[in-house]
C-alpha cells in the first residue's frame, strides 16, 4: 500500500509555528475554541499534509509532491475545479484593468443582476468577502428593521466568528456579546414556539442553515413540514428568517438551498462556492428589508475588488451551463454508494448523512467518541483511523467536518477512491 509522508510540510509547520500562532494550516487554524467546547483541533497531528504546492481540477499536490483527490474542496469554495481556466481568466482580466480602485467597477452590478435572476425572490444584493461578513450584516439588518435585540440560532450551527456567533464565554468575548442570542435544537419547532412565546416581540431573527450540518456529529435533514412551520411562525411573529447558505449554497440548487427544501427566507447569506475561491460573499434580501440594509453601516476596503465579481459571474455561468448542483448531487450519491458498499464488504457500517454533495461520514461500528468522551476524542477511534488511512493513500477527507464533492470530480476519481477505500477498510479489518 502506498502511503504519504510529509517531511517538507513538517519543516514548514515548524517554521510557521514561530511566526504564526497556531501555525495556521489552512482553513483549520487556531482552535475555534468556543464553538466546539474549548479544545484545540489537532488536525495537523492527524497525519494530514499541511501545505500545498498546486491544485488543479479535483486534485491538489502538497509540498512533498504527494497527490490527493480532494473531498474537502477548500471547505466549500472549490465547486467546479481548482485553477479553472475560464473563471481564473475572468478574474485576471478584471485584475489587469485595476482590481481595487477608488470607485467601483460595473461588474459588481452585473453580478447583482445575475444573482437576483437566479436566486429568488430577492430584490437586492450587497457584497462582502467572507461568509461571516454576510451573516453579521444579516444580524444588523434584522435588528435595525425590527427594532429588536434577540437572535435565535440552532445549537451546533456555525455562522462565523463575530463575537455574537461564538459560544458564551469564548475567549475574547464579553458576556454581553452573547446575552441576546437564544438557542434551539435543530428540527425542534415546539422549542422554537416556546422561545418565541417567552420572548414575544423581542426576537429580531431566526438564523439557520438549510439543513443541519454541524461538525463532529451526524448531519440532519429538515423533518417533513419543518420549514413551512418555521416560516409561518416567523411571518406571524415578525421575525426575520435568515438562511445561512454559506456552506450549502449552489451544492443543492443553483437557485439557493431554500428552493431545494421548499421555503422562502427573508435574507440569504452566500459565500464559499460563489467565487470559486476568489474572495466574495453576498447578502440578498427582500424589498421589505431594502431600507434597513441601506441604512445599516457596513463596508470594507476590499469589498469592491473587481476580480472576485468577475470570477463569481463566470462561476455562476459555468454552474448553470453544466447543471453543477445536480451533477454534484449525483457524484456525491455515487461516492456514497461506493464507500458504503466497500465498508460493508469488510464488516463496517459507514453512515453518510447530509446532502450527497456535502456528505458527513461516520463509521458507526462504535459510538461516536465525541459524544461519549467529548470533543477531545475527535482524532481517536475507528472512524478517525479509517479517514487517516484514506488520506495517507491519497483521498483527502475530513474526520470532523462534512466533506464536499465538486462538479470536477471524475469517474476516474471515484474509481480510484473506491480502490483506496477497499485497501483502507481491509487494513482496518486486519488491525481490529
Ligand atoms: N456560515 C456557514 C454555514 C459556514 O459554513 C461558514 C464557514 N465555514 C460561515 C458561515 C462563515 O464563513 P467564512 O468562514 O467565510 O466567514
Amino acid at each position: 500500500m502506498q502511503t504519504r509522508s510529509y517531511p517538507k510540510s513538517e519543516a514548514l509547520m515548524a517554521r510557521a509555528r514561530k511566526v504564526i500562532p497556531g501555525a495556521s494550516v489552512g482553513v483549520v487554524r487556531v482552535a475555534p475554541a468556543g464553538m466546539y467546547g474549548h479544545y484545540a483541533l489537532d488536525y495537523a497531528a492527524a497525519g494530514y499534509p499541511r501545505y500545498f504546492e498546486r491544485a488543479a481540477g479535483s486534485r491538489f499536490w502538497d509540498v512533498d509532491g504527494n497527490e490527493f483527490i480532494d473531498y474537502m474542496c477548500a471547505f466549500g469554495p472549490m465547486v467546479v475545479g481548482y485553477a479553472h481556466d475560464s473563471i481564473d481568466n475572468a478574474a485576471i482580466a478584471a485584475f489587469r484593468k485595476g482590481n481595487t480602485v477608488s470607485i467601483a467597477a460595473p461588474v459588481m452590478i452585473e453580478l447583482a443582476e445575475k444573482l437576483l435572476e437566479l436566486v429568488q425572490p430577492f430584490t437586492w444584493a450587497f457584497f462582502s468577502k467572507n461568509g461571516g461578513d454576510a451573516t453579521n450584516q444579516a444580524c444588523m439588518v434584522a435588528r435595525f428593521a425590527t427594532g429588536r435585540r434577540k437572535i435565535v440560532v440552532v445549537n451546533g450551527c456555525y455562522h462565523g466568528t463575530v463575537q455574537w456567533m461564538q459560544a458564551p464565554g469564548s475567549p475574547g468575548t464579553l458576556d454581553t456579546d452573547t446575552a441576546d442570542v437564544l438557542h434551539v435544537d435543530w428540527n425542534d419547532v415546539d422549542g422554537l414556539e416556546q422561545l418565541v412565546s417567552e420572548h414575544r416581540g423581542q426576537i429580531a431573527a431566526f438564523f439557520s442553515s438549510p439543513y443541519h450540518h454541524p461538525v463532529l456529529v451526524d448531519n440532519e435533514m429538515p423533518a417533513p413540514g419543518y420549514w413551512s412551520k418555521v416560516e409561518k411562525l416567523c411571518r406571524k411573529e415578525g421575525i426575520v428568517l435568515v438562511l445561512d447558505d454559506v456552506r450549502a449554497g449552489f451544492r443543492a440548487s443553483l437557485h439557493g438551498s431554500h428552493r431545494y427544501f421548499g421555503f422562502t427566507p427573508d435574507l440569504i447569506c452566500l459565500g464559499k462556492a460563489l467565487g470559486s475561491g476568489h474572495p466574495i460573499s453576498a447578502l440578498l434580501g427582500t424589498d421589505a428589508l431594502r431600507d434597513a440594509v441601506s441604512t445599516v453601516f457596513v463596508t470594507g476596503t476590499h469589498y469592491y475588488n473587481s476580480g472576485p465579481f468577475a470570477a463569481a459571474i463566470e462561476t455562476l455561468r459555468v454552474l448553470q451551463e453544466g447543471d453543477g448542483a445536480n451533477r454534484m448531487l449525483a457524484i456525491g450519491t455515487r461516492l456514497a454508494q461506493g464507500l458504503v458498499a466497500s465498508a460493508k464488504r469488510h464488516g463496517f457500517d459507514l453512515r453518510i448523512t447530509g446532502l450527497p454533495s456535502m456528505p458527513f461520514l461516520r463509521l458507526a461500528n462504535e459510538p461516536n467518541p465525541v459524544l461519549t468522551e467529548g470533543p477531545q476524542a475527535l482524532h481517536t477511534g475507528l472512524h478517525a483511523k479509517w479517514i487517516r488511512s484514506m488520506v495517507q493513500q491519497g483521498a483527502y477527507f475530513s474526520d470532523f467536518h462534512n466533506n464536499f464533492v465538486s462538479a470536477a470530480h471524475t469517474e476516474e476519481d471515484l474509481s480510484r477512491t473506491g480502490e483506496i477505500a477497499e485497501e483502507a477498510f481491509a487494513k482496518l479489518a486486519r488491525e481490529q
